[in-house]
Parts: C-alpha cells; sequence; structure tokens
C-alpha cells in the first residue's frame, strides 16, 4: 500500500489556526477587551428574505409526496442554470444552458477541476493568492511557477515571456490583493493561453463586487476565451451563501484540446463523482437571481462597499499605501514603520484590539501587508478605523 507521498510536502496550512492561537490567547490575559475582527474571509449580511423563502418553499415540497425530489441532475436543475444564463445575458454574456455546472461552491470546482488535466502538466499561479490553487496541485505533484504579484504590478502579474505553461490560474478581483485585471490586460492572458495550447482557470468568486464598468465580471467578455478558459464562481460572497453552499462552473463546448471536450469531461467526471446540490438549496440560489433576489443582494453589498470605502478613506488619510477596496472587499496594506506581516498583526492585536490576516500566509510576495475585509457590521468597521487612527497617532 502507497500512500500518496505528495502530502508531505504541501504546504503548511497554519495561517487561520495560527491567528485564532494569538487572539486566544490575547483573549485570555485580556477578558475586558472587546476585539473586533477585520480578518475574516467570512459574510455576515443574511441571506434575503425572497431567498429565504424560496429556500423554505424548496424545504416544503421535500415534505410533500405529490411534489417530493429525489435525485436531480447532477449539473443542476434547468431552473438554476436558466437563471444563470440570465445573470450571464444581463451582462453581455451568452452561455448555452449545458455550459453551466451547478455545485455546491467554488472551492469543491476548484479543486475537482484538476480530474481533467494531467500530472506533468506546468501551473502559472499568482502569489499572493487563495492557498486553495497551490495546495490542490501539490497534492497532485504538479510542477508550479508562481507569478509575482508585487506592487510594482500593481498585484496584477501578465504573462511570463519566458515560460511555457498548461494551467493558468486567475482570481479577479483578488484574493487577497483585491487587485482586478483590465479588458485589455485579460486580452493578453486569453491570447497567449490561446497560443500556447493552455487553460485559464478564471476564478470569479468576487465578480458581484465590480464597480468600475470597465472591469470584466467574467472571463467570458474576452474575445476567445471559449477556446481557452474555464470559470469558477460562487453564491458565497455574492448572496451569503457561505454557510447555504451553492456556486458554478462553466465549461464552453469549444473547449477542446487533443480531440477532447473539456465540457464533456467535466459532465463525466461530476456525473461519476457528485450528486448534485440539494433541492431547497438550489431553489433559494435561483431565487438570488430573480429581480427581487437581486435588489436584495446588492442592498447586502452596499453595506460591505460602503465599509470597503471607509477602510480606503481612512488608509489613505493616513498615507498607508494600499490595494483593493473599489471593486472587492478585500484592502491590502502595506504594514506601517517597515514592520512585517506578523509584527504588524500582533502590534494591531495589543495596541488596537484589531484583528486582521498577515499577508505573508497567502504567499512570498505577501510579507510586509496585512489583509482587512470589509465584511463586518458598519458599526464595528468605522470603529475599527477610529482604532486605526489612534493607533497610528499614538506611534507618529
Ligand atoms: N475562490 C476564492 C478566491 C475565495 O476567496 C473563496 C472563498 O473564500 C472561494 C473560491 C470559495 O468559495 P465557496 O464558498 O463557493 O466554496
Amino acid at each position: 500500500m502507497k500512500l500518496n507521498e505528495a502530502f508531505r510536502s504541501l504546504p503548511p496550512n497554519y495561517l487561520f489556526a495560527d491567528i485564532s492561537k494569538r487572539v486566544g490567547e490575547y483573549q485570555a490575559k485580556n477578558p475586558q477587551a472587546e476585539l473586533i475582527r477585520m480578518g475574516i474571509g467570512d459574510v455576515t449580511r443574511p441571506l434575503g428574505p425572497s431567498v429565504v423563502e424560496a429556500f423554505l418553499q424548496g424545504a416544503r415540497e421535500q415534505g410533500d409526496p405529490q411534489r417530493f425530489h429525489g435525485y436531480g441532475p447532477e449539473q443542476g436543475y434547468g431552473f438554476l442554470r436558466q437563471a444563470i444564463r440570465g445573470y450571464y445575458a444581463s451582462f453581455g454574456v451568452s452561455l448555452a444552458e449545458e455550459d453551466i455546472f451547478v455545485s455546491d461552491g467554488a472551492k469543491s470546482d476548484v479543486g475537482n477541476i484538476l480530474d481533467l488535466f494531467g500530472k506533468d502538466n506546468t501551473v502559472l499561479i499568482p502569489d499572493p493568492v487563495y492557498p486553495v490553487y497551490q495546495d490542490t496541485n501539490c497534492m497532485d505533484s504538479r510542477r508550479i511557477v508562481f507569478l509575482n504579484a508585487t506592487w510594482e504590478n500593481s498585484f496584477l502579474p501578465m504573462p511570463p515571456q519566458e515560460e511555457k505553461a498548461d494551467l493558468i490560474y486567475l482570481c479577479s478581483p483578488n484574493n487577497p490583493t483585491g487587485a482586478a485585471y483590465t479588458r485589455e490586460q485579460l486580452k493578453e492572458w486569453v491570447d497567449f493561453a490561446n497560443r500556447q495550447g493552455a487553460v485559464i482557470l478564471f476564478d470569479a468568486a468576487y465578480e458581484a463586487f465590480i464597480q468600475q464598468a470597465e472591469i470584466p465580471r467574467s472571463i467570458f467578455e474576452i474575445e476567445g476565451a471559449e477556446t481557452c478558459a474555464i470559470e469558477f464562481c460562487s453564491l458565497s460572497k455574492t448572496a451569503g451563501f457561505t454557510g447555504t453552499r451553492c456556486g458554478y462552473t462553466v465549461v464552453p463546448a469549444a473547449l477542446v484540446r487533443d480531440g477532447m471536450s473539456l465540457r464533456q469531461m467535466w459532465l463525466r467526471r461530476q456525473t461519476t463523482k457528485f450528486n448534485g446540490v440539494s433541492y431547497p438549496v438550489q431553489r433559494a440560489a435561483a431565487a438570488v437571481f430573480s429581480p427581487q433576489g437581486q435588489r436584495e443582494c446588492r442592498e447586502n453589498l452596499k453595506v460591505y462597499q460602503d465599509n470597503a470605502r471607509l477602510i480606503s478613506q481612512t488608509l489613505a488619510g493616513l498615507g498607508i499605501p494600499f490595494a483593493g477596496g473599489l471593486n472587492s472587499p478585500y484592502l491590502w496594506m502595506r504594514c506601517p514603520f517597515g514592520m512585517d506581516s506578523w509584527t504588524f498583526f500582533q502590534e494591531l492585536l495589543t495596541g488596537a484590539n484589531l484583528v486582521g490576516t498577515p499577508g505573508s500566509g497567502f504567499g512570498k510576495n505577501g510579507e510586509s501587508y496585512l489583509r482587512l475585509t470589509s465584511f463586518n457590521t458598519k458599526e464595528a468597521t468605522a470603529e475599527a478605523m477610529r482604532r486605526l487612527r489612534a493607533w497610528m497617532g499614538s506611534r507618529r
């Protein structure tokens, strides 16, 4: 018997455990301290009322012998795939229903998609980025080449001159930097991938936060993407589904390599290893795309966007360099006074009772940065910014 030895060389996954440990220790010694968590990647706003109603309606059907649903189509019910199709059409992207695969969230799909690709491919992954891309490829022992996302390139790395790529991960708007690619930049990536026969794995989990019209919400807004890209999206941050679980992946019919259709392969993979998302969740998800559902989502998103604006204004007022916040719930701030990520994390915790996420946990280029999120309440965010200003003032 042989185990997957690649697990031995997986990068340690200590970031959030380390944060909890340090926060727990501090709170134990200072029980009266009221900590504000500005590092959380989870939403705080609940599902919209019309979404909850659809969810309940779906659950009621499950208790009614006339309307009960057993196994559904592995790739999702037609009503939800049509709703997603309509959503893409609203920003000018035309998809076939068969291109859309519903799942329990983007994380599973991002990991599972690797079933389609050989293990001797070379993978390009931005640094820093959502750690799942690196970890899932390490589990398969694929060769990874990191793309430096730095202040100098506005955290948006472009195709490398000399590297031959097979798989390319792009996350826009990005977690953790909040940076988002323009149309022209994505066109360069699409042309590069088509030239090389590579496949772009495009993570659009934060597309709903885009406020600038010139920033594409989908890779399929770019000409040529249908022959080189797969897109992952999620209702987690868009509609508060982090605990409800629903996402979708788009694999266009025109994406073919070595005579094999990737859409056909993904269908085969999903029908073999996945039995679909629960019926009430799919009903709730479809309600997200209704006009009322969209209004409710926009109200919640506005809370986060307003928070992000307040954080941006505070950082700008303090003269702290940062990225993100405009098309993203994430703000990526340079640690002040030349501190490294963990030193600043600890200073903020003890000096201002604020919890951020050390940037070094997202890759080597994250060192000396800290990620703040706009997912807290309006009141907590305002208080956090007051504390940050006071702490900066006390250090100067
Ligand atoms: N992709 C990115 C970039 C994320 O930041 C996250 C969650 O934080 C996900 C995917 C996972 O989304 P889901 O909740 O749909 O699994």
